[in-house]
C-alpha cells in the first residue's frame, strides 16, 4: 500500500534575513492534530492517518544531510511531504527525488523566484534553490507563480533556465501549461499575501490568497509525487494563523499526493 511519509527539517542557517522557519515542523503538525479542523481535504476525502508515516523532525547541522535524509526515505515505494524549514532545503530533497524521478516537474509558489547564481556569496542560500537545480537539470519543467519581486539578474536567470512564470501582475492562473511529468510541489508560504500569511520571513504585499492556492492545487492534474512546505516562521506569525494555514494546505497536497490511496 503506497503511502505518503512526513519528514520535518528543522532547518534555517541559509535563510538571509530572518531566522525561525526550522520552529515550523512540529508546528505545523500540532496544527493539524489540533483538533481545530477535521482530518478531510474539502471534498471530503479523509487523511487517513494509518497511511501517512510521520518520520518526525531533522535538527540538521549540515546542510548537505538533509539529501541523505531524504534519500533514505525514498528507498521505499513511498512518497515524501516535507516541513521545512528554509526554501534551501528544496534543492537537496529534489537532488534526493532525482534517481527515482529523472523527469520531473516543479510547480514552486512563491514571491521570490529563488533563482539568485548566489546570494551575499552563497550558492545553497534560500534565494538560489532552483538556480541549482535548474543547471543540475533536475527539473524538465518549472513553473512558478505568485512572483512579485523581479530584478534585471532574475530576469536573466528566467531567460537562461526558460522558466514559466506567473506574476502576480496579470496572474492569470488558468494560463499554467500542463505538467506531463511527474510532478513536485514547493509550498514557499511567502507566496501567500502577508495578510493571509503573516508567520513568514518575507513579508512581499499583494499576494496570493489563501482560497488561490487552495485551488490551484486541487484543479491540478498531475501526478503528484512529492512536496515541501517551508518558510513557516512562527516567530512572525499572529494566533498560529499561518501555521493553521500550512495544515489546510498540507491536507489538500495530502490527498492529490495519494488520491489513489485513500480510497
Ligand atoms: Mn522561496
Ligand atoms: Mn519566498
Amino acid at each position: 500500500m503506497e503511502k505518503v511519509i512526513i519528514q520535518g527539517i528543522q532547518f534555517d542557517d541559509k535563510s538571509s534575513y530572518q531566522q525561525g522557519s526550522k520552529l515550523a515542523p512540529p508546528l505545523i503538525r500540532s496544527a493539524l492534530y489540533s483538533g481545530s479542523l477535521n482530518l478531510c481535504s474539502e471534498d471530503g476525502t479523509p487523511i487517513e492517518t494509518n497511511r501517512l508515516i510521520d518520520r518526525g523532525d531533522f535538527e540538521i547541522k549540515d546542510y548537505f544531510e538533509i539529501e541523505t535524509i531524504t534519500k533514505n526515505h525514498l528507498t521505499t515505494d513511498h512518497k515524501i511531504l516535507t516541513l521545512g524549514g528554509d526554501h534551501s532545503i528544496t534543492f537537496p530533497i529534489i537532488k534526493a527525488h532525482h534517481k527515482k524521478y529523472p523527469k520531473l516537474d516543479i510547480l514552486q509558489i512563491d514571491a521570490h523566484t529563488d533563482l539568485y547564481d548566489n546570494f551575499e556569496g552563497d550558492k545553497y542560500s534560500h534565494a538560489c534553490p532552483f538556480a541549482r537545480i535548474m543547471e543540475a537539470g533536475f527539473a524538465v519543467k518549472l513553473v512558478q507563480v505568485g512572483i512579485r519581486s523581479l530584478n534585471s539578474h532574475q530576469l536573466e536567470q528566467i531567460e537562461k533556465f526558460k522558466v514559466e512564470v506567473h506574476e502576480m501582475r496579470n496572474l492569470d492562473l488558468s494560463k499554467i501549461s500542463k505538467f506531463e511529468n511527474p510532478l513536485y510541489i514547493s509550498l514557499d508560504l511567502d507566496g501567500i499575501d502577508p495578510a493571509y500569511a503573516p508567520g513568514v520571513s518575507h513579508h512581499e504585499p499583494g499576494g496570493l490568497t489563501s482560497r488561490q492556492v487552495i485551488d490551484l492545487i486541487q484543479n491540478l492534474e498531475a501526478e503528484v509525487i512529492g512536496a515541501d512546505i517551508v518558510e513557516y516562521n512562527p516567530n512572525r506569525d499572529l494566533h498560529d494563523m499561518t501555521a493553521f494555514l500550512a495544515a489546510k494546505i498540507m491536507k489538500e497536497i495530502l490527498v492529490k499526493m495519494s488520491s489513489s490511496a485513500w480510497q
